[in-house]
């Protein structure tokens, strides 16, 4: 008797067909001329038929075809994954990890952060496109309705940054030199609130004269000023308003 492809046993109705068959073939001769039994239809494959052998499997040639798609694998690369035989073009689409920047699979190397994953060129920064193999990243969670975002197809959720950007975004800026105030890693600088505006201490000084404030800041619509400045400006200004006011 020719062997029984073990895969090909379910039920027992399976297996008297099975015995059914055999006896059939035993009967009309043709059982020694059996080469198998096809790995996709469970049918013989008869000594006159084309058989194609994959990973110790026999099939009729033309049964031979990709698990997904069914193109015939008989004439293109395939790949074996979970006992299916899988044409490339599928195997990439349905199997392989996507890239979160570039959504094409990842065949080879890969790189994981935080849940995504990359090809190793495609980890950049998600807001300056600098490479970020080696140095430190920074996750955000991508805003989807505030019009911070410029792609609409970007990847939803979250963001990976370098440090510069991630500090340019998330931390609160001096009004005066417009620089971030404190820093991923470090410990904040000490810093002024006065009203809504923040400084670096040694920011928070005349916008003119850069002397620190001992009696007290003016605020004008451009800065902060000096008793002093303070007083020129406004002269200044009145000095504008009254010419303008009165044409020569
Ligand atoms: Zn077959
Ligand atoms: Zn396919
Ligand atoms: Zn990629
Ligand atoms: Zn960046
Ligand atoms: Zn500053
Ligand atoms: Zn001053």
């Amino acid at each position: 008797m020719a062997p029984i492809a073990v895969s090909t046993i379910h039920t027992l109705d399976h297996i008297s067909g099975i015995l059914k068959r055999d006896l059939l073939a035993v009967k009309d001769g043709s059982l020694g001329k059996i080469r198998g039994y096809c790995g996709s239809c469970h049918e013989p494959i008869k000594e006159n038929e084309t058989i194609t052998y994959t990973q110790g499997v026999s099939y009729h040639q033309e049964h031979f075809v990709c698990s997904a798609c069914t193109t015939s694998l008989s004439n293109c690369p395939y790949v074996m994954h979970n006992d299916k035989a899988m044409c490339e073009p599928c195997y990439s689409e349905t199997v392989l990890p996507k890239c979160a920047k570039c959504s094409q699979a990842i065949k080879t190397e890969m790189v994981t952060i935080s849940n995504l994953k990359f090809h190793p060129l495609c980890l950049v920064c998600a807001a300056c496109e600098t490479p970020l193999a080696g140095k430190g990243v920074y996750s955000e969670q991508a805003q989807n309705a505030d019009g911070d975002r410029t792609g609409a197809s970007e990847q939803q959720g979250e963001r990976l940054l370098c440090q510069d950007c991630y500090e340019d975004r998330h931390l609160p800026k001096c009004v005066k030199c417009k620089k971030s105030i404190g820093g991923v890693g470090k410990v904040a600088q000490d810093y002024l609130t006065v009203g809504e505006d923040k400084f670096h201490v040694d920011c928070f000084c005349c916008y003119d004269c850069g002397a620190k404030f001992e009696k007290g800041a003016h605020k004008g619509p451009t800065g902060y000023y000096c008793k002093t400045h303070w007083a020129e400006r406004s002269k200044a200004a009145i000095a504008a308003a009254s010419a303008a006011g009165q044409p020569a």
